[in-house]
């Protein structure tokens, strides 16, 4: 299979070839970054919406490259999940989160983390072991965690994943769909997935304060999660403006530069030691 990605590069113009070759080097660079201890989470801070109490945070993935600097996820998640090393490095990411996690609630800290799960690891047969396995051995109670999913994976849904996810649900676990108004099944896939939490997109925040359709869209998904019994996230909130409207709707709970930009753990435990109140 090498040897015809090679020969068929000839095909290609000069700079689509560089940008194979760039995408290869990448990918090499990827597979070892592991090894390598390269990739860091960072952690945004979840607030209550109506008293600015820390909840809980988001792990967010970084990979701290030799010469690239910080290369944010949005540049290498995809390539990730098209050569299948979303799988391991998820893997990593939840591991990891959990340990965090477990720290933080040793320290006092009772917060839920978030983890970000892509299609193709939740898709793994053994994707509820792999869940288990970690909780356990982190010592994390289930109810300290949630995985984030986004809208288009009920689309290949089978009886034995939601089996599974039904499992993990029994165990306190909860899943939040991510990205929540951006999908075009999102009403259906509310009816079909067992989810605890829902994230309002943060596209749907930028203009809330100037834009009536937008401000009641975002009231008609908080009022819509709430009659299925789930708790709302506003992710992307940036100013006190914004803040004080999804006050106005009973948002739950939210995240935004407002209060914090993602962080390295040792600034969230900073930020904890700050903005943390029973
Ligand atoms: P997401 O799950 O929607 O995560 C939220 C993104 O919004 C993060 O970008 C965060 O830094 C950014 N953000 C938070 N608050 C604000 C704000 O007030 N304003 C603006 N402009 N942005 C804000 P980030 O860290 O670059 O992550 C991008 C995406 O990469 C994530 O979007 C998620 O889909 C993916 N991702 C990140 N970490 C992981 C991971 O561990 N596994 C997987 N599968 N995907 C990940
Ligand atoms: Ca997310
Ligand atoms: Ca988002």
């Amino acid at each position: 299979a090498k040897e015809a990605g090679r020969n068929a590069f000839r095909f290609f113009t000069p700079a689509m070839n560089l940008a194979a070759q760039d995408r290869l080097r990448l990918e090499g660079e990827l597979r070892r970054s592991m090894d390598l201890g390269e990739l860091m989470l960072y952690f945004q801070p979840i607030l209550a919406t109506n008293e600015r109490r820390v909840v809980g945070c988001e792990a967010l993935l970084r990979w701290c490259h030799p010469t690239r600097n910080i290369v944010p996820p949005g540049q290498f998640i995809s390539l990730a999940e098209e050569t299948g090393l979303i799988i391991p490095i998820g893997e990593w990411v939840l591991r990891q989160s959990c340990y965090q996690a477990r720290r933080w609630l040793d320290q006092g800290y009772d917060l839920h983390i978030s983890v970000n799960i892509s299609t193709r690891q939740f898709r793994e047969q053994d994707f509820r072991q792999v869940v288990e396995s970690v909780l356990s051995e982190s010592g994390l109670p289930p109810q300290s965690l949630v995985l984030e999913i986004t809208e288009s994976l009920v689309l290949e849904e089978t009886e034995q994943l939601m089996e599974d996810l039904k499992l993990l649900t029994a165990k306190g676990l909860r899943f939040s769909v991510d990205d929540f108004g951006t999908g075009y099944s999102s009403l259906s896939y509310l009816r079909r997935f067992p989810a605890k939490m829902l994230k309002i997109e943060r596209s749907f925040l930028q203009e809330v304060v100037h834009r009536r359709d937008d401000a009641a869209l975002v009231e008609a998904m908080i009022s819509l999660a709430h009659k299925l019994n789930m708790t709302v996230v506003a992710e992307g909130v940036e100013t006190l403006a914004q803040w004080d409207f999804l006050k106005e709707c009973d948002c739950d709970f939210m995240q935004g530069f407002y209060f914090s930009r993602p962080l390295p753990v040792t600034q969230m435990d900073a930020f904890l030691a700050d903005h943390f109140k029973e």
